[in-house]
């Protein structure tokens, strides 16, 4: 299975890409995750992401294409993908378009998390990370079932990013914002996108993922 998450930062893309591929066995294509390795890496990509980054804007299309393109030559894209935070403008869905054509690849589905923006600043604020194996938290909304321990891993080490201040956040709503209702359309124009409600909560969003993803694969 190919597939594309989308919706605004703090959407709950992550909370349920961890679920996804889990369950379904794909490897999880964060562009996101992999510009905060390069970053911890001190690597050029790391120090050139850092700065779009930090201020809530996004890294330009032509450095974002170059990776995912190498990112999906990579063998263990053969049973399937999932793209999380990417692509996230219309020269990034055309790139990535034809990538895929180039790889005799398609998209099987967009699953589009939709969540009020007024939301969103509680959730990003609020949001900690396992820092062993990527699993998202809230510290109100969505905490681990037993405290200060990963529920995936039973790690005890979680970071919040830097990137999830209050004013870092709201730049980054606002960059995302139209780019995501023009990603929809065109996506729409595929008869790719199926919309999920994100405000339930996240097992109950992902059970509704799991349903379409199931009727996918028997399709
Ligand atoms: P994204 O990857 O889209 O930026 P995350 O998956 O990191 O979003 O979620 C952002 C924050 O919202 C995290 O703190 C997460 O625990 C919380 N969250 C995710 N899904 C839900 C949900 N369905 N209800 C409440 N909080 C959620
Ligand atoms: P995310 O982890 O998806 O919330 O992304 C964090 C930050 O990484 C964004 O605010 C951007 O600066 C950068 N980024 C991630 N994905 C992309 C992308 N597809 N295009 C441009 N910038 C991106």
């Amino acid at each position: 299975m190919n597939l594309i998450l989308l919706g605004l930062p703090g959407a709950g893309k992550g909370t349920q890409a961890t679920r996804i591929v889990d369950t379904y066995g794909i490897p999880h294509i964060s562009t996101g995750d992999m510009f905060r390795a390069a970053m911890k890496n001190e690597t050029p990509l790391g120090l050139e992401a850092k700065s779009f980054m930090d201020k809530g804007e996004l890294v330009p299309d032509d450095v974002t294409n170059g990776i995912v393109k190498e990112r999906l030559q990579e063998s263990d894209t053969v049973k399937g993908f999932l793209l999380d935070g990417y692509p996230r403008t219309l020269n990034q869905a055309e790139a990535l378009e034809s990538n895929l054509q180039n790889l005799n690849k398609s998209l099987d589905a967009v699953l589009y998390i939709e969540v009020p923006k007024d939301i969103l600043m509680e959730r990003l604020t609020g949001r900690f990370i396992c820092s062993n194996c990527g699993a998202t938290y809230h510290k109100t909304a969505n905490p681990p079932k037993v405290e200060g321990e990963c529920d995936r891993c039973g790690s005890h080490d979680f970071y919040q990013r830097d990137d999830d201040k209050p004013e870092t956040v709201e730049n980054r709503i606002r960059a995302n914002d139209e780019l995501t209702q023009a990603l929809l359309n065109f996506y729409k124009e595929r008869g790719l996108v199926h919309t999920i409600n994100g405000q339930e909560e996240p097992d109950e969003v992902f059970a509704k993922i799991k349903t379409i993803l199931d009727s996918q694969a028997n399709s």
